[in-house]
This record gives structure tokens, sequence and C-alpha cells, in this order.
């Protein structure tokens, strides 16, 4: 079956499923693996729990006004076994990560400079990566409107969220993020409500957007060709964010779509049903 097939038959299935049903959000979100998101069940209290996972709050919501829930994401690098998130008066509730095997994608490239960044480049990348990390550690006290988050574009999915990336031989980082292929000026929309964060136009990721949807539940959008937003912008569920482009360092036009919860970038097909365990 080609991954386009399963990304399909998966999407269906996830649709098929009734929105409303109970315990919705845990089942579709529930996927302690690396990269993945743990759904905690959280003690019975009036006010809203507080939890941290890594010493990171985490989002907090109520589940078909019966239960508390954090949801946590997981590392890519986390191992599995058992994990605990932390309640404020220092109880631990355990959870159980469980492995997940992510593919390999070997790539040659002709300029080794692209392999490894010159050395003038390093401060200016250094310095764009403080500014990020500092944007995903956001935490506002706002509900996301929606968990189950909307396509950001038209687009079949292109590269799947953790691959491990090896150029001329050498590992990289992982990919962060889910990717989407679509032309250059196609919209790129608001999966749920959120506020702009940041705008930069950086050496890797090129021109980005971040969006925060609530509680440490961060969009980031990046290699656009156009940015139609500014930080401080309300942005409704939906709303036009920018174009899809091929800046930074992109072999061609997509969207690369980073989803973080807790300071962690997780898969983001789990929030549009298109996990594949
Ligand atoms: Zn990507």
């Amino acid at each position: 079956m080609t991954l386009k097939r399963l990304f399909t038959l998966l999407l269906l299935a996830a649709l098929a499923l009734p929105v409303q049903a109970e315990g919705f959000i845990t089942r579709l979100l529930n996927k302690p693996v690396p990269g993945g998101v743990a759904v905690v069940t959280l003690p019975e209290q009036a006010e809203a729990p507080r939890a941290e996972y890594l010493d990171q709050p985490l989002l907090v919501i109520r589940e078909d006004d019966k239960r508390w829930i954090a949801i946590a994401g997981i590392p890519l690098t986390a191992k599995a076994g058992t994990d605990h998130i932390e309640l404020a008066d220092g109880r631990r509730l355990a959870f159980n990560i469980t492995d997940r095997k992510y593919p390999e994608q070997h790539i040659q490239l002709k300029n080794q400079r692209h392999v490894t960044p010159d050395p003038e480049h390093l401060k200016r990348i250094q310095r764009e990566l403080d500014e990020q990390i500092a944007a995903y550690k956001t935490f506002s006290a706002r509900q996301p409107s929606n968990l189950l988050f909307d396509r950001p574009v038209d687009g079949r999915l292109s590269s799947a969220f953790g691959l491990r990336r090896f150029f001329n031989g050498e590992e990289r980082n992982p990919h962060s993020g889910l990717d989407f292929a679509a032309p250059t000026g196609t919209s790129i929309k608001a999966p749920a409500a959120g506020q702009v964060i940041l705008v930069g136009d950086y050496f890797f990721n090129g021109k980005t957007v971040f969006v925060d949807h609530g509680q440490g539940l961060i969009s980031m959008f990046c290699h656009l060709s156009s940015i139609d937003v500014k930080v401080g912008d309300e942005l409704a569920r939906g709303a036009h964010v920018g174009k899809v482009g091929a800046t930074g360092r992109a072999t061609g036009p997509h969207l690369h779509w980073n989803v973080s919860l807790n300071n962690t970038r997780v898969d983001p097909s789990l929030f549009i049903g298109a996990f594949m365990p």
C-alpha cells in the first residue's frame, strides 16, 4: 500500500468516528510513543489541576464535562517504559511509553555546505534557534478552540514527522513536523484559533509564523513565500496566515507544520486524525 493511500484510509477511518463520542479527545490523542502524546486523567476537583511534565506546564482540559485530563507531548528522544507527570502538590501520575520505530531517509547532497553550515552562519542559526525555542515555551491561559485540528492546507502529506534524516551519511535532527505538498501561493489557514506570537525569516526555516493556540499548544508554519499576519494578531479558526513557498532550506514548495505541546514537538498527524501507529 502506498503511503498516500494509507493516509487516506486512516483519515476516512477518523472521519467515520462520531465527533461527540465519549472520551473522543482521549481516543484521538492518547498515543504514548516517543514523538506522540499521553493523555493522563487527573484527580477530580473544582478548579483545573496544574500539572507538569519534564518541568514544563501541561495543557489541561475538561473532557465530556466529567474529568480533567492532562495532554502531554512526549519527546522523540524518550525511551519506552514508565514515565510520570507531576501535579502541583508533588503527586506523580504514571503513564507508559511504548516504542515507535521511525523510518530513515538517506539524502546525498553534492554541496557539503548544505550538510554542514558555514561557521559564519552558525551565530545567526543559534540566535534564530533561541528565538524560536522561546516562542515554543509560551504558555497562555486560553483554552484551545479545538483539538481536532483542521488541515492547514489542501495538499497530500509528503513527509512524515520523526523521519530520521541522514545527509551524506551523517545523521541530522529528525523531521520535527509534517510536510504538505502544495504549490507556491497556496493559502495556509489556522488549524484552530490562536494568537500570532512570532514571525521571522530564518536561515533554515525561511519565512515562519508561530501561532499560540493556548496552554502551550503551538503551531509553527515555515518555508512560506509570504507572511500575511503580524505578531499580536488574533486569528479565528480557519483564518489566512500566509502562503506556501520554498524559503530557507527547502528543496521545493511545501508547507512544513510543527505542532508543539509543553515545548515538545509532537506528530501533527495526531491532531488531524492521520496518525499511523
Ligand atoms: Zn518538513
